[in-house]
């Protein structure tokens, strides 16, 4: 039996393929702030909660287009969070009791590492990306970035940045000038782990999702990798070494994690040199970071089409 701390996308997606246990959540339903941006291939999430779907991703350095991942089929849906992870609890076992193994999903309420606030509004009659797209803004000032994603019928516009403790000013301003007004309908805002330690067992139970610091520095993304890691350690508990398993189902995940903090921490040593990361990637390079695949090997295929600008990106990894 399985006691479960924090019933996000992850504590309850456990439940549900675990089926031995009980979760507890200090709020009653599931509001938490988000761009509710998923891959398509992100595991139990139900048709009916899709509410838009993404092909083109196009990137601004403010009002510049830096660049554009386009796909022939949706690479993303956009969900109903909210109510996707209301009934994933729904259907999760609830009764209490002993339990013997203890598993931590509280997200950023539970994870170690450095956090910033991302907000996020729903806004109602402003321009909207073109069809089936969205849009990734990179202000010179600060490193992180605004969104624009569609979110069935209104748009999701948020923003988080480093070294700013309330983006809510910044996100407002961002729809006055960059989309050009709308009205505002919903602000919320939530923290979000940017810089993650991964701990997957930490002495007294398992963790999952972003608890354990399994979420993306560049992209923000914790979805996925929350639900993911929900399956493997429900899957890795009915083995002879748990701990060993889940570690290696979870491998890849982890992997990423680190490459992409040593990517943010470079974002952030060149945004002190007035510059940005984004200036130095390509269209493949896009791609990868949308796929969440961001390897060595997108380093060395930039560096055969843009050698000095992969020479500068490879430099100043090493350094
Ligand atoms: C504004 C914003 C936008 C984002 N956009 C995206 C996006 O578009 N796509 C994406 O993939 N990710 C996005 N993320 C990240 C994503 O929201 C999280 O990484 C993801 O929800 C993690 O899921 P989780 O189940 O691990 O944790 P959470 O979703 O944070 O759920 C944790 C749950 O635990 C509960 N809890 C916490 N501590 C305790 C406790 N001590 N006792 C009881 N209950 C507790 C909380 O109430 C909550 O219900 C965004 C985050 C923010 C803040």
């Amino acid at each position: 039996m399985a006691k479960v701390v924090g019933l996000g996308p992850s504590g309850s997606a456990f439940l549900l393929r675990h089926g031995r246990g009980f979760g507890v959540d200090f709020s009653r339903r599931y509001v938490k702030a988000c761009g509710e941006a998923v891959p398509v291939e992100t595991p139990m999430v139900e048709a009916r909660y899709v509410v838009d779907k993404v092909r083109t991703f196009r990137f601004f350095l403010w009002d510049r287009e830096v660049g554009e991942a386009s796909y022939t089929k949706p690479r993303w849906y956009i969900v109903d969070k909210e109510r996707w992870v209301e009934s994933m609890r729904a259907g999760a076992p609830s009764a209490g009791g002993p339990y013997d193994v203890l598993v931590k999903a509280g997200g950023p309420y539970q994870s170690m590492g450095e956090k910033i606030t991302v907000v996020r509004f729903y806004v109602e009659g402003a321009r909207r990306p073109a069809n089936e797209a969205v849009d990734f803004v990179f202000s010179r000032d600060a490193v992180g970035f605004y969104w624009v994603f569609p979110h069935g019928g209104v748009l999701n516009v948020g923003g988080g940045f480093l070294g700013v403790d309330n983006p809510v000013p910044h996100v407002k301003k961002f729809v006055e000038k960059w989309l050009g007004g709308g009205r505002v309908v919903d602000v919320r805002g939530a923290p979000l782990t940017v810089m993650p330690r991964v701990v997957l067992h930490d002495g007294e139970g398992f963790r999952i999702g972003e608890a354990a610091g399994l979420v993306y520095p560049l992209t923000g993304e914790g979805i996925r990798p929350g639900v993911l890691s929900a399956i493997a350690l429900a899957e890795a508990l009915s083995t002879k070494k748990p701990l060993e398993e889940y570690r290696r189902r979870v491998a890849p995940i982890v992997k990423q994690v680190e490459f992409q903090k040593k990517l943010l921490s470079l974002a952030v040593r060149m945004s002190e040199r007035g510059g940005a990361l984004l200036e130095l990637a390509d269209d493949g390079v896009l791609r990868d970071y949308i796929e969440e695949n961001l390897s060595a090997r997108t380093l060395l295929a930039l560096l055969a089409k843009k050698p000095a600008a992969a020479a500068r990106l490879i430099a100043a990894l090493l350094r």
